[in-house]
């Protein structure tokens, strides 16, 4: 017999978990909640870490989420152990838990690159307000800094440690910084823009190894070119941390995350999942995804406690995105694909005023906007409602978008 209960378990207390916490206490959910998490810090705001609390703008604790007075929030506490069946959880602090229903809200761990020298002194991966203190310290003692990757976190960190004052260098497999996924005008304008701030960017270039004794001092490329550095922060993608999920015999999805119906529920009847791990079947997209955002995090968690409490409904939210580099510039983006067929602009690439309307065939499937935010409700309504604009790209591009 567990000695504790839990009406609802929720695992993990990240941006899903602590949504999910808030939503039920939101709508008058007078059951017992438990969320466990195993960080050292309350739910924060994980997006944080590479912007203001990096460039050392906010306290710590100005980065915590809110969450319900009366939750019983465990921190520094691990599930250990899930029986779906059983429905009991085993703790790090000891002792069993036996719940009702379950939230897997797990997120994502960092992936290591594994090259010759990955383990010496002086690299760096960023995810945790903890991780970002490390970076902080270091770059204390640190001239030249070598950031690995070409998606938003190496962006994010590159423009924030250049504005604290460091040489920044930028390694990326992609052609252009956030290219990927953003699409190629975009990559040309965050090159351009990195570039006029002093970043110096390798781009169709990877990391062959690190050298030096015991702490980095270069970055050896692909290409046999070599970087000097008193320090590297990797930003080289997550991957889903499903350790627990695996072992309680959860089905997993082909991204790697714990696959779930359109309702985010699991293999397991009454455990929910939310946030960077869940792998969902999508009616939107039309297939199985699996989004690293933190608005969707937030919006999945709230489904997930809507669900338990019976309101069951395909989860249909569009993704919605931002990155901030530095001060320099936010870019916004919503949307269904990262492969785009078609490209219109509206306003000026070069005047740092623009959206890119990205279409598959005759519909707009997402859309990317730096200081004009206003566009972006407007592309939200054409995505959702599939909106057949064959022939309209000058209204697309010049146009009321108002009037589509
Ligand atoms: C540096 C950085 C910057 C980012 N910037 C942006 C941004 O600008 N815009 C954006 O949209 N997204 C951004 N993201 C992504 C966003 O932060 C994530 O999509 C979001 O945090 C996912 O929320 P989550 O709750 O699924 O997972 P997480 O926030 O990762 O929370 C999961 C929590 O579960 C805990 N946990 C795992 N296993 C267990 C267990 N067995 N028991 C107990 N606890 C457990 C973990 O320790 C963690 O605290 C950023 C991410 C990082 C790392």
């Amino acid at each position: 017999m567990a000695e504790v209960h839990a009406d609802v378990l929720i695992i993990g207390a990240g941006a899903a978990g602590s949504a999910c916490a808030e939503a039920l206490a939101e709508a008058g959910f007078g059951g017992s909640v438990v969320l466990a998490g195993r960080d050292v810090d309350p739910p924060y705001d994980r997006p944080m870490c590479s912007k203001h609390y990096l460039r050392g703008e906010v306290a710590r604790e100005q980065t915590y989420l809110d969450v319900p007075d009366d939750l019983d929030l465990r921190i520094r506490t691990s599930v250990m152990k899930l029986d779906p069946e059983a429905r009991v959880a085993k703790l790090s602090e000891g002792g069993e838990l036996s719940f009702g229903q379950a939230v897997l809200a797990t997120g994502a761990n960092v992936r290591r690159l594994r090259v010759d020298g990955a383990e010496l002194e002086g690299i760096h991966y960023l995810r945790t307000l903890g991780t970002a203190d490390a970076i902080r310290a270091e770059v204390e003692d640190a001239e030249r800094v070598v950031l690995v990757g070409g998606s938003y976190i190496a962006c994010e960190v590159a423009a924030t440690l250049t504005a604290l004052g460091r040489r920044c260098t930028l390694v990326m497999l992609e052609d252009a910084p956030l290219a990927a996924h953003f699409g190629p005008t975009a990559g040309e304008f965050f090159a351009a823009l990195l570039r006029e701030h002093g970043i110096e960017l390798v781009c169709g270039d990877g990391v062959e190894r690190l050298e030096g004794d015991p702490r980095v001092q270069r970055v050896v490329c692909a290409s046999g070119r070599e970087l000097a550095a008193d320090m590297v922060v990797m930003g080289t993608g997550a991957m889903p941390d499903v350790m627990l999920a695996r072992a309680a015999g959860l089905e997993l999805g082909d991204s790697g995350g714990v696959a779930c119906t359109a309702d985010l529920e699991t293999s397991a009847r009454g455990v929910w999942a939310a946030g960077d791990v869940c792998e969902y079947e999508s009616v939107l997209h039309g297939g199985r995804v699996r989004i690293e955002h933190h608005e969707v995090a937030r919006a999945q968690g709230r489904a997930a406690a809507a669900a338990m409490l019976g309101t069951r409904r395909p989860y249909a939210e569009l993704p919605y995105f931002w990155t901030d580099l530095s001060d320099w510039c936010t870019a916004e983006w919503v949307g269904i694909t990262e492969a785009p067929e078609q490209e219109v602009v509206r306003g000026s690439v070069d005047d740092a005023e623009f959206s890119i309307l990205h279409l598959a065939g005759s519909r707009l499937v997402a859309a990317l906007s730096v200081g004009r935010g206003e566009d972006l409700a407007h592309a939200q309504r054409l995505i959702v409602a599939a909106t057949d604009l064959s022939g309209r790209e000058a209204e697309l591009a010049g146009g009321d978008l108002e009037a589509l």
